[in-house]
């Protein structure tokens, strides 16, 4: 396979690849480390172009032996062009990835794939997760479709819609009463415990956080094999954003295509913005917060790869900004109107984020941005009540026309 070892972020000691996360010698995090493509760029483009309509037609830039038979077909999700919002921001060449394309309607769709076709190979017969809402549905749904046991375990308040969805894929619902960081410790000490169960964000997270380079490798081909210049893309743990901006770089290394990494922005909610404001603060240190926000998605008070986020912003010259639930629920009203994509309010954050860079003035008119759009707004029905306006009428000709058709 192309995977060619763990690796620790801080040290760079190197472990088989095995079910590990942290590095013995300093507990730094690893990650999956690549040997060089052996093929020529058009001979890896020539096997993307004619591989599956789904994420595995990367398969020479993941961390599998073999392509599974039984996983969920995912990725290939639309990248739209978005004239009616770039006009509106006053912006040039925008594009939407619209991962709520996928099966269960999240990007998590893709770290589960890569996720669950690692544990498989590596003799995992149980799997589960540590979930703010997508990734509940997204274990569960894969799971199903494997054929393998699935525990999910989110926080008691998440939203209905996360809850009843992955309960409805067989998997074992699992309610903690606390927040997510809660839920993420107990699933740590459940995996020392359990040695079949492959949690897919615990330890066997290297792999998973593999699947969101495929969000960039798409994206490249779907511009005719060029860059963004410019991204911005949501940020929980930081994994999709720094996963994303290192999927750039390796279609770049590879010859895959030419130019930069792009400016890469990140966006979190002011209810829960640890990573955001170690930037503003010009440091990689994130304090952990307590989340308070309706972005039950992206609350994550103390992220994982928060000092490998603001160090990617620095070195982009991007940056990492934070809007407030009503810039929430305005970004994901002025996406759907614009667009015809309606999103959960990760991407309620992420759309207030580019008009936030968009009024600052920060995008060039002639350059090609690429927005993240990594759920869907069914998930968090929620957030738009009490903001539509319905009109109820009695079933007749002149009550529709004494309160709708004098203004139609
Ligand atoms: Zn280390």
């Amino acid at each position: 396979m192309p995977a060619e070892a763990l690796k620790c972020k801080e040290c760079s000691t190197t472990y088989p690849l095995a079910a590990s996360y942290v590095c013995e010698r300093c507990f730094g995090p690893l990650e999956v480390a690549y040997r060089a493509p052996s093929s020529s760029a058009d001979e890896l483009k020539r096997r993307i172009q004619a591989g599956p309509d789904t994420l595995w037609r990367y398969a020479d830039f993941l961390p599998v032996e073999r392509v599974p038979r039984t996983s969920l077909p995912t990725g290939l999700t639309p990248l739209v062009r978005a004239d009616r919002l770039a006009e509106r921001l006053g912006l040039g060449e925008l594009w939407i990835k619209n991962e709520t394309a996928n099966p269960t309607h999240s990007f998590k769709d893709r770290v589960v794939s890569i996720a669950l076709a690692r544990a498989v190979e590596l003799g995992f017969d149980t799997v589960a997760c540590a979930s703010t809402g997508n990734l509940a549905g997204a274990v569960a749904a894969h799971a199903a479709y494997a054929g393998l046991p699935a525990y999910v375990f989110v926080p008691a308040d998440l939203e209905p819609e996360k809850i009843l969805s992955a309960g409805a894929y067989g998997a074992q619902i699992v309610a903690v009463r606390g927040n997510y960081d809660a839920v993420n410790r107990l699933c740590t000490e459940i995996s020392g415990e359990r040695e079949r169960w492959a949690f897919v964000n615990v330890n066997v997270r290297p792999y998973y956080a593999e699947g969101s380079k495929t969000l960039a490798y798409e994206t490249v081909e779907q511009l005719g094999w060029g860059l963004p210049d410019r991204v911005v893309a949501p940020i929980a743990s930081g994994s999709l954003y720094t996963k994303v901006a290192r999927g750039f770089d390796d279609f770049i290394a590879a010859g895959l295509v030419n130019g930069a990494t792009p400016v890469m922005h990140g966006a979190q909610a002011e209810g829960c913005s640890p990573v955001a404001q170690a930037f503003a603060a010009g440091t990689d240190v994130c304090r952990p917060v307590k989340p308070d926000t309706i972005a039950k998605s992206l609350a994550i008070g103390n992220p994982a790869d928060g000092p490998y986020a603001t160090e990617l912003a620095r070195r982009t010259g991007g940056s990492i900004e934070a809007v407030n639930d009503d810039e929430i629920r305005a970004g994901i009203r002025l996406l759907a109107e614009t667009t015809g994509i309606f999103t959960e309010t990760a991407g309620g954050v992420t759309t207030a984020t580019l008009a936030k860079l968009a009024e600052r003035g920060e995008i060039g008119a002639g350059e090609r941005v690429v927005v993240y759009i990594t759920g869907d707004g069914l998930k968090t029905l929620d957030a738009v009540k009490g903001t539509i306006d319905v009109a109820e009428i009695e079933p007749r000709l002149e009550a529709f026309e004494s309160t709708i058709g004098v203004t139609a």
